[in-house]
């Protein structure tokens, strides 16, 4: 079938009612191809309720009708690591969604785990090795080919590799800058002399670098504009944001990790909550509910905490706690929680969001040529291949893609929710066909999710905001990776276990 005819058979079948829902594609040999576009987001996130309690709605609050020892609000990784480390009170963890897991969770296709959200990290590492091991979690080591460059037209495999620069379509000098920035890059990981958390016992040298921004870093190092560009695109894959106003200590923290090894699991973190939300349950049956809302969390004149909360049918429901664990962003706990910001007026109000546009690509056939692959200028700047472990494949041969779209800011975030679902889904095939030439003909549906505050802003001098917004409010104690300054696997189990210190401090009474 030539071009033309294959657009004559395609009228004919739009026609016919058959394209609804659907954007008609000729592949590069003229065969006709359909691709099932969404007309709706796949929605993964509900803010329908969090939005009223950051508008002021006024809730009628009722008498408690249980009472606990902790209630955690928020069934993310930190929420659950929480959870984990608390077993031997009574607790009750609430959560919005009718999953748990946050922004690391995972859904299976055809036989393949893909992430919705967090995929990759640096696997065990110190000081979380011990906490891994205990809940025997199966990381695994990104193998092959990690990470494609897709810059002038070309795909440029591993660029941070020991050779990888060399075929970067660069003048000489440029080429050059690649190679510094990935020495430069490894010499940060020196386990005395590099960047490393707490970033209080890094040389006074590298502490500084959170007093400028990585934007001032890269122009002090005189990197060629083509490095710089790089460099951002990649900080914005990790953050969410470019680098203007990232703090070039929690920049390179992340950057310094590229050229080292990558750890996964089928369908990213999200078997990773899983496997925390499997173990609370066998230490402390029916301590977790979904589908309840959190409205209000409030410190009693009698040392009690209340936390309201609305499940799914809209009713309310007021739980007593001698203590609150709040794992959701600060953008809604300084809302939630009653006279939080009048106490710390200058805190919360400092923390940035960064939104981020997801989709879910099914494909007929295997098209990518790294794990990762990252665009220098397509909309869909990074395309990660859900399958490129080898025991999360489909013995069909079919294919996952999950392509990450960051939407900086609150401009970002109003351009995201207010965007077409079906335009953004054709725009994200013509890219893959534009990126992944394999890709052509053999893509089948898409399906997009918005996730509106995933990744906090890391302004430099941060820390001093950051400490001031984790520390006890009455008997409420704060989790959530945002308190960290980066949201990733690390910093959610980190504030999992302070708050779990702090929660166990308010209980004991020490
Ligand atoms: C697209 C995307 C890609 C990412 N990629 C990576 C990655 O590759 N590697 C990495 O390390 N990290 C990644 N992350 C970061 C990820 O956010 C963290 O790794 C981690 O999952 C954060 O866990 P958390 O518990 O701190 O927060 P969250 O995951 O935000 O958990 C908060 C929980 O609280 C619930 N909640 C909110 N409000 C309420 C309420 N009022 N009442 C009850 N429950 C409520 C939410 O539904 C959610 O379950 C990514 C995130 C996104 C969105």
């Amino acid at each position: 079938m030539n071009r033309r005819s294959a657009l004559k058979a395609l009228a004919v079948l739009g026609g016919l009612g058959l394209g609804v829902g659907a954007s008609f594609r000729v592949d590069a040999k003229g065969r006709p191809n359909l691709v099932s576009l969404p007309d709706a987001f796949d929605e993964v996130d509900h803010f329908g309720i969090t939005h009223q309690v950051r508008d002021g709605v006024a809730f009628r609050i009722p008498e408690p009708s249980l009472r606990k020892d902790i209630v955690i609000v928020g069934g993310g990784i930190s929420g659950l690591t929480a959870l984990y480390r608390l077993g031997e009170y009574d607790c009750l963890l609430v959560e919005k969604e009718d999953a748990f897991g946050g922004n690391s969770r995972r859904r299976q296709s055809r036989g393949i785990y893909y992430p919705l959200g967090a995929l990759v990290s640096q696997g065990p590492v110190f000081p979380f090795i011990d906490f891994f091991r205990e809940l025997d979690v199966p990381f695994e080591p990104v193998l092959g080919s990690r990470l494609a460059y897709h810059v002038r037209g070309r795909l440029v495999e591993d660029p941070l590799a020991e050779d990888g620069w060399r075929h970067l379509p660069f003048s000489r000098r440029e080429r050059e800058g690649f190679r510094r920035v990935r020495d430069d890059l490894a010499a940060l990981r020196h386990p005395i002399d590099g960047i490393f958390f707490p970033r209080a016992d890094n040389r006074a040298d590298v502490r500084r670098l959170d007093r400028i921004t990585l934007s001032r870093y890269i122009a002090d190092k005189g990197y060629p504009e083509a490095v710089s560009h790089f460099l951002k695109l990649m900080l914005s894959s990790r953050l969410g944001e470019t680098g203007e106003d990232v703090s070039a200590w929690i920049a390179l923290y992340l950057l310094s990790n590229l050229p080292a090894p990558a750890y996964t699991l089928p369908g990213g973190h999200g078997a990773i909550s899983e496997i925390l939300r499997e173990r609370c349950e066998a230490i402390r049956p029916n301590a977790l509910m979904t589908g309840f809302t959190a409205i209000r969390v409030e410190n009693r004149p009698d040392g009690k905490v209340w936390v309201t909360g609305c499940a799914d049918d809209g009713s309310l429901q007021t739980i007593e706690a001698r203590c609150a664990v709040m794992a959701v962003p600060k953008v809604f706990t300084k809302h939630a929680v009653v006279g939080l910001r009048e106490e710390r007026p200058e805190v919360y109000d400092r923390f940035r969001y960064n939104a981020y546009l997801v989709a879910q690509v099914e494909l007929s056939r295997r098209v990518a040529p790294a794990f990762e692959t990252a665009s220098a200028s397509r909309f869909s700047r990074f395309i990660v291949a859900a399958d490129w472990l080898l025991g999360n494949r489909d013995p069909q041969g079919s294919s996952h893609l999950t392509v990450y779209v960051p939407y900086p800011g609150s401009a970002g975030r109003i351009e995201l929710f207010g965007g077409s679902a079906r335009q953004l889904a054709a725009r994200i095939v013509a890219d893959l066909n534009a990126i992944l030439p394999r890709s052509r003909g053999a893509i089948e549906t898409v399906r997009l999710h918005r996730w509106g505050h995933p990744m906090v802003g890391c302004t430099p001098g941060m820390d001093d905001v950051l400490n001031a917004a984790k520390q006890p409010f009455g008997n409420i104690v704060f989790a959530h990776s945002d308190s960290f300054g980066i949201t990733g696997l690390y910093s959610a189990v980190w504030t999992g276990m302070e708050a779990s210190s702090d929660a166990r401090i308010v209980l004991e009474d020490i």
